[in-house]
């Protein structure tokens, strides 16, 4: 079996610190070393140094997901100790030097019918991180599938796309445990966070339909134990990928309701919901609502009007 530990590592944003996860056994491998901070530098430093890990032993470095609050120190670790990256191929893409995380959604805000005003309040809302980039080798793309094997274990990547395209998940057989990432989360509902799709720049991945399939899919698993991204580990697995359906069906029928006899764009029913959010907050509560939107359109649940540029959506009468 794997011998998994939990650092706890600082981070700027929100939802708090980020779980990296040390699994000890060779070759020692960390799962989401966290944002490139110099308090996360420390912390994470402090945490292996705590169980007998220096950077040095560190062969792999598994990114769960692109985002800055998992992936920033992926470089510095291959850096200084020559560590491979496993990367999922939908996330190699983001963490590019030359990536810009609007370009290919710039549409998709104007489709939102965003005014012009709040749009600038989120191209100014700087993250205050620096933008997450890969080393130039040492990199290593998974699609899923793929056994890492360890002595004393085997751990299995699973694609769990919808918080972000390339999401992926480890999971000891086993022992029944799943390293998470952002896939599930104890307190908060991930974001089906609004993408390109990499098929198809011109149209959004359907991030909710895929985030469903992903909880239907390990809801049928046998986990023991979800070891997520951040927060506390989850012991009730099943019911957990239950409660999350159930929290996004429950979403999408608040959406319907709101589209009775009117028609809204995405920004005026983002607003019906989250009326006083403000910054990058409200780019995430547009990509939650257009997830919801797309879904509903696609199950014909919802009807989608465009009217100069920007997409109107209403109930369809059963
Ligand atoms: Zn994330
Ligand atoms: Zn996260």
């Amino acid at each position: 079996m794997l011998e998994i530990h939990t650092i706890s590592v600082p981070t700027p944003y929100v939802p708090g610190p980020t779980n990296a996860y040390l699994i000890k056994n060779h070759p020692c491998t960390l799962v989401d070393p966290g944002p490139e901070t110099e308090e996360a530098r420390k912390g994470l430093l402090e945490g292996l140094s705590s169980l007998g890990i220096g950077l040095q032993d560190i062969s792999r470095v598994v990114i769960t997901h692109s985002h800055s609050d998992h992936s920033g120190l992926a470089r510095w670790i291959n850096e200084q100790a020559g560590s491979e990256i496993y990367v999922h191929k939908s996330e190699e893409r983001k963490l590019q030097k030359d990536y810009i995380y609007y370009h290919e959604r710039l549409p998709f805000l104007a489709e939102a019918g965003i005014p012009e005003n709040v749009l600038n309040e989120i191209f100014e809302d700087k993250d205050p991180v620096v933008k997450p980039v890969l080393p130039e080798s040492g990199v290593v793309l998974v699609h899923g599938g793929e056994e890492l094997d360890f002595t004393g274990g085997t751990a299995t990547v699973l694609h769990l796309p919808g918080h972000s395209s390339g999401h992926i998940c480890l999971f000891e057989q086993a022992s029944g445990i799943l390293l998470a990432g952002d896939f599930i989360l104890k307190h908060i509902t991930p974001n089906p966070v609004m993408e390109a799709d990499p098929a198809d720049y011109s149209k959004r991945t359907p991030a909710l339909r895929q985030y469903l399939a992903g909880l239907r899919r390990v809801e049928m698993m046998k986990i023991g134990l979800i070891l997520p991204g951040h927060g506390k580990t989850i012991d009730n697995s099943a019911e957990t990928m239950v409660n999350a359906q159930k929290h996004h069906a429950r979403r999408l029928e608040a959406c319907l309701a709101k589209l009775t006899g009117r028609p809204l764009n995405t920004y005026q029913l983002m607003r019906e919901f989250y009326p006083k959010i403000r910054g990058f907050q409200i780019y995430l509560g547009i990509s939650e609502i257009f997830a919801h939107l797309d879904y509903l359109v696609e199950e014909e649940l919802a009807a989608r009007e465009e009217r100069g540029g920007v997409s109107y959506y209403t109930k369809k009468s059963a």
